[in-house]
């Protein structure tokens, strides 16, 4: 069988979809990227809904290959956040939907595809089976929902449990992978909607992520991305103390050149211990995100955010003067309820005075069912796109500010490609995240591969990008 992946959303459904496709491979099935051209003989979509704009799209391609499943008899398969959340009105809405899952449970979604399921709906929630079950009786004959039952922990909530080292079949070969080292969220951000669909925190055990790690080395990868929701607490429930620095370490002890590079560090917990971590180990990219959300202390008390202005500016000012060689990248709202013209002087103010290298910034969007979305002063839109675009302005100089401090400077930059038959390439150096940040365009006379690792002199900037010349491949 043919199975296509349709993979939306963040880079934790990348590698859940990648836990998927092993799982399904091991049963002697081919999966892919799915392509509507050439249809597979079954179609998993893994849906996002953290956003309303999100939400749409995850719709909008459960449509699509509902309209193909008619034409092409392609199996329909639904899962992920989206169908976590609203699962029932997926199922009332396209009745082509062959079977619909919440998050985790891969072996159970595994069985799904390759049609050992009983049931067309398996969730995490009791609570959906059972409003599903008077969905469809209120309809006519509903099939018994099988609930994911073998579970010690509360049934009520979903929780994402990676229960074993799972096979992992990477569906991007670029030589950057994910590494997910947890899932879940036990913070209240009164805007964020991810503790519904994901639930509490929940740690990968260590050793299933080393295995992970040199599985992903051994398969080509020379960047390994750490994502969570929150990398900072790992271990806290599985070890009971926050053991992202020893985690660190042990990576950094499996052989090969690679890169570590981190990302979700909350403000609150970035520790010395970690800081020090990563300026002890030379894999660990000189790169840190950490989504600030805002840097005015009442918008942060509102989003229910660590809101020690004075204390989060001190750990950015410290990083500045003791790691000067950082990279930071930072995410942003703006438009919360209630965002006054001071507050939000006060986020351009922090910015101006740290000059992030890397930045992200949305507009707020009122999620149903989040504290802020019951908020007063709701924002215009419009209001919110000025100072989203105002905000994006003054990045853009920085960053073109930045970019051009580098020409002259020699960077190790690692190969993701070649320009078609030529002398040039694309890469990363670790200033650069994947698909989020620039790219460095490396000219060499020698041959390189993707994920070489080249010494390159920049030679020329522009906002985002790098030009640069390729000083002596270093072959890995
Ligand atoms: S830290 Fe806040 S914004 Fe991030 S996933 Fe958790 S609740 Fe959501």
């Amino acid at each position: 069988m043919r199975v296509g992946l349709v993979t939306l959303g963040c880079d934790k459904n990348t590698v859940d979809n990648e836990y998927l496709a092993g799982l399904i491979g091991t049963k002697g099935h081919t999966v892919e990227i799915a392509d509507e051209k050439h249809p597979p003989d079954c179609v998993v979509i893994t849906t996002c809904a953290f956003l309303e704009v999100a939400k749409e799209q995850s719709r909008d391609q459960i449509r699509r290959w509902a309209r193909i499943r008619k034409d092409h008899g392609t199996r329909l398969g639904v899962i992920g956040c989206m169908s976590q959340r609203h699962g029932p009105e997926l199922m009332r809405d396209f009745p082509e939907i062959d079977f619909l899952a919440g998050v985790g449970q891969f072996d159970k979604v595994a069985e799904l595809v390759c049609g050992e399921g009983r049931s067309r709906f398996v969730t995490d929630t009791a609570e959906d089976a059972r409003s599903w079950n008077l969905a469809q009786q209120s309809g006519g004959d509903a099939p018994e929902p099988i609930p994911y039952d073998d579970r010690e922990f509360a049934t009520d909530a979903p929780r994402v449990i990676v229960p074993r080292t799972l096979p992992r079949q990477r569906m991007d070969r670029r030589p950057h992978g994910f590494l997910k080292i947890s899932d879940g969220c036990n913070h209240t951000c009164t805007f964020c909607s991810i503790p519904l669909m994901k639930g509490v925190y929940t740690s990968v055990p260590r050793q299933t992520l080393m295995d992970e790690a040199r599985r992903m080395l051994d398969d080509g990868v020379r960047e390994i991305n750490i994502v969570a929701q929150d990398i900072t607490k790992y271990g806290l429930d599985t070890e009971k103390r926050m053991a992202l620095p020893d985690l660190l370490n042990d990576l950094c002890t499996i052989g090969g050149d690679y890169w570590i590079r981190l990302f979700y560090l909350y403000p609150s917990t970035v520790t010395k211990d970690l800081l020090a971590v990563v300026r002890e180990n030379p894999k660990i990219a000189r790169y840190l995100d950490i989504p600030l959300q805002h840097l005015s202390e009442s918008v942060l008390k509102r989003m229910r955010r660590p809101h020690d202005r004075k204390r989060t500016m001190e750990m950015l000012r410290s990083i500045r003067s003791e790691f000067p060689e950082i990279t930071l990248r930072t995410t942003f709202i703006v438009g919360f309820p209630g965002e006054s013209g001071a507050e939000f002087q006060e986020l351009l103010d922090g910015m101006d005075e740290i000059k992030f290298e890397r930045l992200g910034v949305f507009t707020y969007s009122r999620e149903a069912g989040t504290p802020a979305a019951e908020l007063p002063n709701q924002l215009p839109e419009r209001m919110k796109k000025t100072r989203r675009d105002k905000i994006m302005k003054r990045q853009a100089a920085t960053s073109a500010e930045w970019a051009a401090a580098q020409v002259g400077c020699t960077r190790r930059v690692l190969i993701e490609g070649r320009v078609a038959e030529s002398d040039w390439y694309v890469g990363r150096s670790d200033s650069e995240a994947a698909d989020i940040d620039g790219v460095v365009r490396v000219h060499s006379a020698a041959k390189l591969n993707v994920g070489d690792f080249v010494e390159a002199k920049i030679v020329a900037s522009d906002v985002y990008d790098l030009t640069a010349e390729a000083a002596v491949p270093a072959r890995t």
